[in-house]
């Protein structure tokens, strides 16, 4: 269970902490929950942080963001760090995103270390979650990627595609960027008419889900097909096909969005 809360408490004693190596997330392997080092671990492990943000409460204990310079030595082999794939699937989907959380406002700490309007240091805002610039008043807050991912239909069967940039054979489902002055909706039948060039209709929402790869939020929807033939994007799509239900190919892990679309699907067809 965690409440957000950006304002620091006053004792510290019973904190948590996930620590970032770098940009790495710090497990420690022996750990029953490997990505939540207590406050006795870390003031060995990481004494002197580059950055820290405050989260909040992760099951009433007060919880913090900790990044260390990359070059600190991690010590005899009880910690490792890796990016936040290592966790998916390893720890609940309310911890992984605590930990998405933790890593994209570090980030987003280190991008705004200077005002990108006037070039001056840029510092923490006292009362809000922000950094901002004295000098000429800007204010920038954390922010997030909008990304539509559809699934689109045909009966029983989903229209899957390998992208090109995958490292594995596995086919998901479509995805892309919310582009400025877009719609939701205008972006879905854009992105799904580009990479595989057809047209959809009855658009349904399912659900949505923070994607810290790096800093996405997937808005999931349902698409019906409605007209076309497939034709992959160049570069983009390297083989899109419509695939029934009891003939499936290598699909994304059930904690990914696109996993929990095919998964909904297959269960309304069985
Ligand atoms: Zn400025």
């Amino acid at each position: 269970m965690f409440e957000p809360d950006h304002r620091e408490p006053d004792n510290v004693d019973e904190a948590h902490y996930l620590v970032f190596h770098g940009t790495n997330l710090v497990t420690n392997m022996r750990a029953t929950v490997p990505c939540l080092l207590p406050r006795q671990e870390v003031r060995f492990l990481a004494p002197e942080p580059v950055r820290q943000q405050f989260l909040g409460y992760w099951q009433g204990k007060p919880c913090f963001a900790r990044e260390l310079d990359h070059s600190t030595g991690l010590g005899n082999g009880q910690y490792q760090s890796g990016n936040l794939y290592q966790i998916l699937g390893r720890v609940s989907d309310e911890l992984f995103a605590l930990a998405g959380r933790a890593q994209q406002l570090l980030a987003w700490e280190r991008d705004n270390r200077f005002c990108g309007r006037c070039g001056e240091a840029m510092t923490t805002h006292a009362q809000e979650r922000a950094m901002t610039c004295e000098p000429c008043g800007s204010m920038i807050y954390p922010r997030i990627s909008p990304c539509v991912i559809v699934l689109v239909t045909r009966g029983e069967e989903m229209l899957l595609a390998r992208n090109a940039n995958f490292p594995i054979e596995m086919y998901s489902t479509l995805a892309g960027f919310i582009e400025a002055g877009e719609t939701v909706e205008e972006c879905l039948v854009r992105e799904v008419k580009e990479e595989v060039g057809m047209d959809v209709n009855n658009i349904r929402y399912f659900k949505s889900q923070s994607w810290p790869f790096p800093n996405q939020l997937m808005l999931g929807f349902f698409a019906a097909y409605e007209a076309g033939e497939i034709v992959c994007e160049d570069d983009e799509i390297a083989e899109a096909y419509w695939f029934k239900p009891d003939r499936l190919p290598t699909i994304p892990p059930i904690h990914s969005i696109s996993g929990q679309l095919i998964q909904h699907h297959l269960d309304q067809h069985r």
